[in-house]
C-alpha cells in the first residue's frame, strides 16, 4: 500500500467563506456512513500528475495515487484529450445494446499485450471486484466445477465473492457473512513470516485431502504480488508448482493483476516476471487512468464458456473509460513507463536499504519495480509474524484504502 499524502507546501489562507477541510469533514460524518472510511480529511480541489491540492490551497505529493490507479499520473494530457474527444461523440450506449469499435480494438490490444502469444479474448466490466466476480463465473462455466482456492492475506474486492476470496477477516468481512460457498484458503508463501513455498504447497495438498477433491476445483486465484497483504511477491517456484498442479487436475490459474498491472512492477504485468502463464487475468485500476474500467482477459476457449448474455453490465466497457484506456496504453508504451517504474523502484530500494545501517527496526525492503514496501520489525527487532507491518497509521490506511 502507498503511504500518507505528504504536504509539500504551506497552506494558502482559505478565502473568507470558502469550504475548509474540517467543515466538509463534519458534513461528511453527518451525511455518509462510517463504513466508507477515508484515509485523510483532506478534500481534493484539483490534481495534476503526482500532485494534489486541497480545498484550502495546500499542495501535496499524492503517494495515494488513487490506490494504484494513477500510473500515468493525474490528468495526463493524452488521457484528458482522449476523454474529451469521446465526450463529443457519445458517452453511453450500453455496449451490449449498441457496441462500438473502440472496445473491440482495446480488447485486441490487451489480448496482444498480456503474457503469452496464445489465442485470447477480453471482456470489460467496471470495477476490479466485478472483474474478479466474472473471472470466477467464467472459470466455473468453463470447468463445470464449483471450488475456488485463494491465498491467506490476498485481497480480491468488496462484493460477496470478492469478500469470500479475500484472505483477511477484519475489516473486510466483519459482519457481512454468510459468503458464497466452495471457497477455500491456503497460506501465502512469505518466508519472512515463516511460511515457505513447501509449507504453502503442503497446505494445498492437505486441503485436497480434507476439504475438496482437486477434480472439483474450478480455479486457483492469486495476486502475483499481494497488494493489500503487504507487497509480497509470489516466488517463481511457487507459481511453477501451482501451474503444474493446475495442469494435472484441470484447474484454471487466475492472476489477479488489478493492483500489479500496467507497468507498476517494472513490466506490463507482474506475470511477465514469471515463466508460467495464467489461464485468466483480471485487470482494473491503472488500466484507464482514473476512469472506471476493468477487464478479464484469458484463453479464448475458456472466455467463450459462458453463453451470450451471461456476462456484461449496463456500464461495462464505458466508452469514456475505453478511450482513456487507449491513451493509457499509448502513454505507457511511448513514455517507457515500465522502465521508469523499474528505475524509480531501484532508487527507492537503494535508499531504503542504505537506511538499514542506522534503522535496525527495518526488517525488510522488497518489491518489484515501483511496487516497493519497507517492513518494520517489532520492539524485539523481529518481524511480527501475526500482524506484519501493522503500525497504527498503516492499519488505518489499509482499512480505508484497499
Ligand atoms: N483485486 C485486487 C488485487 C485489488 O487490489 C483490488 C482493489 N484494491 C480489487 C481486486 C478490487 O477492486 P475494486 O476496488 O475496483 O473493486
Amino acid at each position: 500500500m502507498t503511504t500518507a499524502l505528504a504536504p509539500s507546501s504551506r497552506p494558502v489562507a482559505a478565502a473568507a467563506g470558502a469550504a475548509t477541510n474540517a467543515a466538509i469533514d463534519a458534513r461528511r460524518v453527518a451525511a455518509m456512513p462510517r463504513g466508507v472510511g477515508i484515509g485523510f480529511a483532506v478534500y481534493a480541489q484539483r490534481a495534476l500528475n503526482a500532485e494534489l491540492w486541497d480545498v484550502e490551497g495546500r499542495r501535496y505529493i499524492d503517494f495515494g495515487a488513487g490506490i494504484a490507479v494513477l500510473n500515468t499520473g493525474h490528468r495526463h494530457p493524452r488521457v484528458v484529450e482522449a476523454i474529451r474527444a469521446q465526450l463529443d461523440r457519445f458517452t453511453h450506449t450500453a455496449y451490449q445494446v449498441v457496441p462500438y469499435e473502440s472496445a473491440v480494438s482495446l480488447a485486441e490490444r490487451l489480448n496482444k499485450r498480456t503474457p503469452g502469444s496464445h489465442a485470447k479474448k477480453t471482456a470489460f466490466f467496471t470495477t476490479g471486484a466485478e472483474a474478479v466476480e466474472n473471472a470466477i463465473k467464467i472459470a466455473r462455466a468453463a470447468t463445470r466445477r464449483p471450488g475456488v482456492i485463494a491465498l491467506g492475506g490476498g485481497f480480491h474486492g468488496r462484493t460477496f465473492m470478492g469478500m469470500a476470496l479475500t484472505g483477511k477477516v477484519a475489516p473486510y468481512k466483519t459482519g457481512f457473512g454468510p459468503f458464497p460457498g466452495s471457497v477455500f484458503h491456503v497460506p501465502a508463501p512469505v518466508a519472512l513470516h515463516g511460511v515457505s513455498v513447501e509449507d504453502a504447497l503442503r497446505a494445498l495438498v492437505q486441503l485436497f485431502k480434507a476439504d475438496i477433491d482437486p477434480e472439483s476445483v474450478a480455479a486457483i486465484i492469486l495476486e502475483p504480488v499481494q497488494g493489500e497483504g503487504g507487497f509480497y511477491a509470489m516466488p517463481p517456484e511457487f507459481m511453477r508448482a501451482l501451474r503444474r498442479i493446475c495442469d494435472s487436475y484441470g484447474i484454471l490459474l487466475i492472476a489477479d493483476e488489478i493492483q500489479t498491472g500496467f507497468g507498476r512492477t517494472g513490466r506490463w504485468f507482474a506475470m511477465d516476471h514469471h515463466d508460467v502463464l495464467p489461464d485468466l487475468m483480471t485487470m482494473a485500476k491503472s488500466l484507464a487512468g482514473g476512469t472506471p474500467l476493468s477487464a478479464v482477459c484469458g484463453r479464448a476457449d475458456i472466455m467463450d464458456a459462458p453463453a451470450p448474455g451471461g456476462l456484461g453490465g449496463t456500464y461495462a466497457a464505458n466508452p469514456l473509460a475505453i478511450a482513456a484506456a487507449h491513451a493509457v496504453l499509448d502513454v505507457i508504451e511511448e513514455e517507457k513507463l515500465c522502465e521508469r517504474a523499474q528505475a524509480l523502484g531501484d532508487r527507492l530500494k537503494g535508499r531504503l536499504n542504505a537506511l538499514r545501517a542506522t534503522v535496525p527496526q527495518i526488517s525488510d525492503v522488497r518489491g518489484l519495480g515501483a511496487m516497493v514496501a519497507v517492513e518494520f520489525a517489532g520492539a524485539d527487532a523481529r518481524p511480527t509474524p501475526s500482524s506484519p507491518n501493522r503500525s497504527r497509521p498503516a492499519r488505518a490506511m489499509r482499512a480505508c484504502c484497499c
